[in-house]
């Protein structure tokens, strides 16, 4: 799977990716992390992608036109392609939303910033609207990388096979993460404090294990 981000910080994604499993899956050629520089699509010699409200009011706007070439300088290749635009007027983004996107060749992410982006971007250019919360965030870089995270994770052959097969229960019975614990069986920070793993996940029993992790698991439809 290819995933394009259209950023004013490449160095944010290079950085992150530079340590991460996301990095082997790129390695083994699971995933492809392709990220634009927008600067490179301005047309003036200044690198200019932003521009004064209309209207008026305070900050700049993200503009359309070096969105648009971007975009398009991807858009070629014939593919399964969703074109993702990040504004906290969106979607909200859930793990179903993530498990349809991984059925794609492609994701193309378009990260805004400043205060805003021409809103001809999500009307034209932007096949899905999508905010990661109800909060407003400086820009979209982060939305971005959650969503590169999530969706990734999702990919056969990114994460363990023990991952992937939690996934697989996951998605019969409609339930996600449970409680985890390692050693030691029981912490003691303090005289008289004993902090335990619960029993039943040291029985060796896995249908009980099973049934413990299904109860303390958040439902989602
Ligand atoms: N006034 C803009 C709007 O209503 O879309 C928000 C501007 S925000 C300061 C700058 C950029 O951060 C947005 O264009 C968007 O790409 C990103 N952003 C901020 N909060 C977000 C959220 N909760 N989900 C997704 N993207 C977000």
């Amino acid at each position: 799977m290819i995933f394009d981000v259209i950023t004013l910080f490449p160095e944010v994604f290079r950085t992150y990716f530079k340590q991460s499993l996301i990095k082997k899956a790129c390695k083994k050629k699971v995933l492809k992390i392709n990220i634009l520089d927008l600067r490179d699509f301005s047309s003036d010699k200044h690198k200019t992608v932003d521009d004064k409200p209309f209207g008026g009011g305070r900050g700049m706007v993200l503009k359309l036109e070096p969105i648009y070439k971007a975009v398009r300088s991807l858009r070629k290749q014939k593919r399964k392609t969703k074109v993702i635009f990040f504004t906290p007027r969106g979607k909200k983004f859930n793990q179903k939303m993530a498990t349809k996107f991984a059925k794609l060749d492609r994701l193309i992410l378009i990260s805004g910033r400043y205060e805003g982006v021409d809103e001809r971007v999500a009307k034209y250019i932007a096949d899905e609207k999508i905010s990661i919360g109800d909060y407003v965030l400086m820009g979209g870089d982060l939305p971005a990388l959650t969503v590169i995270e999530t969706v990734a994770r999702l990919i056969p052959g990114v994460i363990g096979k023990s991952e992937l097969l939690k996934q697989r229960i996951t998605k019969k019975k409609g339930f996600i993460e449970y409680p985890q614990y390692t050693r030691p069986e029981v912490f003691e920070p303090q005289k008289g404090a004993r902090w335990r793993v619960p029993k039943v996940l040291l029985s060796g029993d896995h249908k009980k294990i099973e049934q413990w992790r299904e109860k303390h698991s958040r439902i989602i439809e």
